[in-house]
């Protein structure tokens, strides 16, 4: 079967044909010497394709056509074509190619590498890659971009030390904020120092990520986190307690850690006050509170539990499948035993169907990611406040 390359490159050598070319007029030979009807490398050219041996049409096509000033751009167009299609050998073969060339001005040269590094980026060489974009950072006029390249590198590496020195640099270059980004890499050192147990490194680190503006809210919650692995309970409710105070969507991740913190303090009445002086100030937290405790199963604390059968009893996709309201009638037995059921089933699905989803570009997942995996930007996801019914509708409407 013939490729898209074939057909590519077929083309191609038909445009050379067109455009005259392939019958000697880029052989350099004397304005008397008479061309050749049919130049020969051409026809080679053609054999090659028909055998469909791409990669040799290829050399072919580079040893015919020379990088001159007329036929760069379409070396470099030919090059970006085959990245775009995953053919990346091809394309490294095309900006090598274009490198090689002796007498190359410095802005196509630099134009080369920096195709020549995203080929690389694309074929997971992150090394040769990241050599190429520090080349170009020093200096080139695509010093943005690769300062730009290099933060995305760093951060697949989790070399979180050399990304806060590429993004201050972009910073000064291109005169943008990147605060909250540079912040969340110090979040990273701050949660691998913790790993390692150098809690006062991690502190430190902490620090550092929230002394700028806008304040990274995953600093709040990883101070809490130090904290509460250096076994102070105290400062850690403390600090998960603001998070929630301050109403933010981090109550997801929040809630079901002081709960922990609690039950093994013994304080859950505690608990019980703190949750329900804020739920008369902030009604509607009831809900994220319900959506956390169904998700992370946090069951047995009373004003929890009535969060959560105000949600069952009022969730408006709920009441299509169940008659929420007849269970809620029912005896104590039969009503309590219903309830398990209905629980554990949300449960389920708030389990098998995505908790978070950027506000961004909509990627979703399961866990809170503090970068999306889709569009790259930092602490863009927000929690769903309600059990999401997709699957199950899906599926109904299907069957
Ligand atoms: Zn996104």
């Amino acid at each position: 079967m013939p490729t898209e390359s074939t057909f590519l490159l077929a083309g191609l050598f038909l445009l050379l044909a067109a455009a005259g070319w392939a019958l000697g007029r880029f052989d350099e030979r004397d304005g008397d010497e008479p061309a050749p009807p049919l130049n020969i490398d051409y026809l080679k050219g053609l054999n090659f394709l028909l055998n469909e041996q791409t990669d040799q049409a290829l050399e072919h096509f580079l040893k015919m056509v020379r990088v001159d000033d007329k036929t760069i751009e379409t070396h470099f167009a030919l090059g970006s074509l085959f990245r775009r299609r995953g053919e990346i050998d091809r394309a490294i073969r095309i900006h090598q190619n274009i490198i090689a060339r002796p007498d190359l001005a410095a802005e196509q040269r630099d134009q080369a590498l920096f195709s020549l590094a995203k080929d690389y980026l694309k074929a997971g060489l992150l090394d040769r890659a990241e050599k190429m974009f520090a080349r170009l950072s020093q200096g080139s006029r695509y010093q943005v971009e690769a300062f730009e390249q290099l933060c995305r590198i760093y951060e697949q590496e989790h070399e979180w030390q050399k990304a806060i020195q590429a993004g201050q640099q972009l910073e000064t270059l291109s005169g943008k904020s990147l605060e909250l980004q540079i912040a969340h890499y110090y979040c990273e050192l701050a949660e691998q120092a913790a790993a390692n147990n150098d809690f006062p490194a991690a502190r430190s680190y902490i620090k550092k990520a929230q002394s700028g503006r806008p304040r990274t809210l995953r600093g709040a919650l990883t101070r809490g986190d130090i904290a509460w692995e250096s076994n102070d309970a105290k400062t850690a409710l403390r600090l998960y307690q603001r998070i929630i105070d301050e109403n933010t969507y981090l109550i997801t991740e929040a809630l079901p850690r002081i709960v922990e913190i609690h039950e093994s303090e013994g304080s859950l009445h505690k608990l019980e006050k703190n949750l329900e002086t804020m739920l008369r100030k902030n009604p509607e937290m009831g809900v994220d509170i319900a959506y956390t405790a169904i998700a992370n199963n946090l069951g047995g604390i009373g004003v929890i539990d009535r969060c959560v059968e105000d949600y069952m009893l009022n969730d408006p996709t709920l009441s299509q499948f169940i008659d929420v309201k007849s269970i809620m009638e029912s005896n104590t037995e039969a009503r309590a035993e219903a309830l398990v059921k209905v629980r554990a089933a949300l449960h389920n699905l708030a389990t098998a169907t995505p908790r978070y989803q950027c506000k961004e570009c909509g990627f979703s997942s399961q866990r809170l990611l503090w970068q999306c995996p889709s569009c790259k930007d930092w602490e863009t996801q927000r929690p769903h406040s309600r059990v999401r019914f997709d699957s199950v509708l899906q599926r109904s409407d299907s069957a």
